[in-house]
């Protein structure tokens, strides 16, 4: 590739995930004038990104708000310690360390072999939250995005006989914390291009010696295999996740389908559709929308 298309590529990359990330943004009213968004940084490529990304944005908005960036140092064996503070300070970036040996506690309690991170991240959330509130934060943003959203809502969906994926707005359970997601319509491939465009300092994930989940990577090849076979199929999932039609599915707390028709107030979504031929929804007339909205996130990310 000439250094011409280079720098072209990584502009057009740039700008697309300013893009998708301000939609988000907006979408789901993620930052708003005064916050104080305290930005979770593993140190792997997603964190970084999103960091990065919010700087420009906070630059760029047309209303104020900080930053500050957290890491909580879980005290992993051969963690490197100075690579976070050393980047941080070289970009001025308003940060915080948090030390505290959860790798120890997670060890200590979770016998040889058994997965070790659904007790290590419950400790790690309660650590963050604690940190928000002294940081005085109004809103933490972390760094998944898209691909993991999907993952989840197929791990759900296969493992867990649910339909739920991973909001990309979130009140904590006791009310008092704001979780945003400023990633979720950025693709993963994108911020493995971003990374390396950047040269950020990855830090290996691998740290704490726990196995990657099989079942995610099993769903991540699936999608994988659907998008070399089905081009836009993922892009069509993804969309649906942000159409839902409660009165076509069957959870009761959900949709009252126990008074439907007493009062005949509550006119079906979608409108009255049984005595029609069966059909795919792609042939229904609001299918047009959502193909409209599919491709307009298409278009965002090959713009
Ligand atoms: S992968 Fe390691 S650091 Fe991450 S949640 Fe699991 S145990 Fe914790």
């Amino acid at each position: 590739m000439t250094p011409e298309k280079l720098a072209f590529e990584r502009n057009k990359l740039h700008k697309r995930l300013l893009r998708l990330s301000g939609k988000a943004i907006a979408d789901f009213s993620m930052i708003e004038p005064g916050d104080k968004v305290m930005v979770c940084l593993s140190g792997g490529k997603d964190s970084y990104a999103l960091l990065d990304l919010l700087r420009t944005h906070r630059e760029r908005a047309p209303f104020a708000f900080s930053i500050v960036a957290v890491n909580l140092d879980q005290k992993q064996p051969g963690f490197p310690e100075h690579i976070l503070p050393d980047y941080l300070r070289s970009q001025g970036v308003d940060f915080h360390i948090e030390t505290q040996d959860t790798y120890s506690i997670v060890t200590r309690l979770i016998p040889e072999g058994k997965t070790l991170c659904s007790l290590c991240s419950r400790l790690r959330r309660g650590i963050l939250y604690r940190v928000a509130d002294e940081l005085g934060a109004t809103k933490i943003a972390l760094g998944h995005h898209r691909d993991d959203i999907l993952e989840t809502f197929f791990l759900n969906l296969f493992y867990g006989g649910q339909m739920k994926g991973m909001p990309p707005k979130l009140i904590s359970d006791d009310g008092k914390h704001i979780v945003i997601r400023p990633l979720a319509y950025v693709e993963e491939s994108d911020l493995h291009a971003y990374a390396q465009w950047r040269d950020f300092p990855i830090i290996p994930c691998n740290l704490c010696g726990s196995q990657a989940n099989l079942k995610r990577r099993e769903v991540k090849q699936l999608m994988r295999d659907w998008e070399k076979r089905f081009p836009g199929r993922v892009d069509h999932i993804f969309a649906a996740l942000g159409r839902v039609t409660p009165s076509h599915l069957m959870d009761a707390r959900h949709y009252d389908f126990r008074t439907l028709g007493q009062g005949l107030a509550d006119p079906q979504v979608e409108g009255d559709r049984l005595f029609d031929p069966d059909a795919l929804a792609s042939d229904a007339p609001e299918a047009q929308v959502q193909r409209i909205d599919v491709r307009s996130l298409q278009r965002q990310r090959s713009a």
